[in-house]
């Protein structure tokens, strides 16, 4: 029998995907997978429209979310899994962070066009999907017009941290973006340690056992194009601290065209059994707050 396989970090067009929710979860039942989770940034509009989608083409949906929590270096993003989407709480604090987005893309334009780079806000927005309107469109804008030769230039040379047009954008602490998602009843956990960018894998491990302390219940060991010998070690980590392995691709669809879904450099599959441990995590919480 075939190992059930899974992808615990896609994103559709509601963020920063190029897919539909429907197209995502129809092209994960023709890559055969058993299971997806969709991680939106900073928002959870896409998960319904999957939900459906997930029951039509035999596909189990996980509701999930990637919050960006402020980080003096590199980038420090925390997946939430199995919340209550109807948590108003919840709700108002990821509209938060759809509000500072929106505030930070004309300040990112007007820096642009200082540099002699002019855009327009409506062609950035008619690239998005959804109402979460982010770097990547204005990279794809960018590549529309001309100004660079790929999204990745664009980051390099403009939007990304440091960068000419940065503009930060984060607005809640590792720790408050944790307790957002356990306090809507859901599993925290550490997106793909490699872009904490702590200056090797030692330095890494050593801020994973301090971020251990803020309360996550997992690391995404297996992400994307990790080196596999640093997924061993976050997974040894891991295990280390008592936490749960995810593993994800972090499929955008053509906005990152190296990555497909449901595949990681680190392993052969992403493996059923890690929908298995955080069910049994969620089990567990449930049954030590009663
Ligand atoms: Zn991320
Ligand atoms: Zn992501």
């Amino acid at each position: 029998m075939n190992p059930k396989r899974i992808d615990l970090h896609t994103h559709t067009h509601c963020s920063d995907g190029t897919l539909s929710p429907t197209e995502l979860i129809r092209k994960a039942a023709e890559a055969g997978l058993a299971a997806v989770a969709i991680t939106d940034h900073d928002t959870t509009a896409g998960i319904a429209e999957a939900m459906q989608a997930g029951r039509k083409f035999g596909v189990e949906v996980i509701p999930g979310v990637e919050i960006s929590a402020i980080y003096p270096r590199g980038t420090l993003h925390i997946l939430g899994y199995y919340f209550d989407m109807a948590d108003s709480d919840l709700q108002l604090k990821l509209r938060e962070y759809i509000n500072a987005r929106n505030r930070r893309n004309p300040l990112i334009l007007n820096l642009l066009k200082k540099y002699g780079y002019s855009l327009e806000m409506e062609e950035v927005v008619s690239l998005a999907g959804g109402d979460v309107i982010n770097r990547p469109h204005i990279a794809q804008a960018m590549l529309n017009r001309g100004y660079v030769q790929s999204n990745q230039e664009a980051f390099d040379r403009f939007l990304g941290s440091g960068a000419l047009a940065y503009v930060p954008k984060e607005v809640y602490t590792p720790q408050e973006s944790v307790d957002i998602i356990h306090e809507a009843g859901g599993l925290a956990v550490l997106a793909h340690p490699d872009q904490l960018q702590s200056g090797g894998l030692e330095k890494t491990l050593c801020e994973i056992r301090t971020l251990s302390e803020i309360g996550i219940d997992g690391i995404e060991a297996f992400h994307g194009k990790c080196l596999t010998e640093h997924a061993q070690a976050f997974a040894n980590c891991a295990e280390e601290l008592g936490l749960f392995l995810t593993g994800g691709s972090d499929y955008h669809g053509d906005l990152k065209h190296d990555v497909e879904l449901g595949q990681v450099r680190s392993l052969p599959y992403i493996p059923y059994e890690f929908v298995e441990r955080m069910k049994t995590s969620l089990a567990d919480a449930a049954h030590s707050c009663c």
